[in-house]
C-alpha cells in the first residue's frame, strides 16, 4: 500500500492528488521566506 505523506509537516492523504495540492502550499511558502531573507540580506548590507 502508498503512503502518501507530506515531507513537510508529515500530514498523511488519501490520494497523491490530495498530496500534491498539498505540497504546493508548502512550496510557495518556501519561496516565499526565501524571496523575504532575501529582502532582509539586502537591507543589511
Ligand atoms: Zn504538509
Amino acid at each position: 500500500m502508498e503512503i502518501n505523506q507530506c515531507y513537510y509537516c508529515e500530514q498523511i492523504f488519501e490520494t497523491k492528488e490530495n498530496l500534491y495540492e498539498h505540497v504546493e502550499v508548502h512550496s510557495s511558502l518556501e519561496r516565499n521566506r526565501e524571496l523575504n531573507s532575501r529582502k532582509k540580506n539586502k537591507k543589511q548590507f
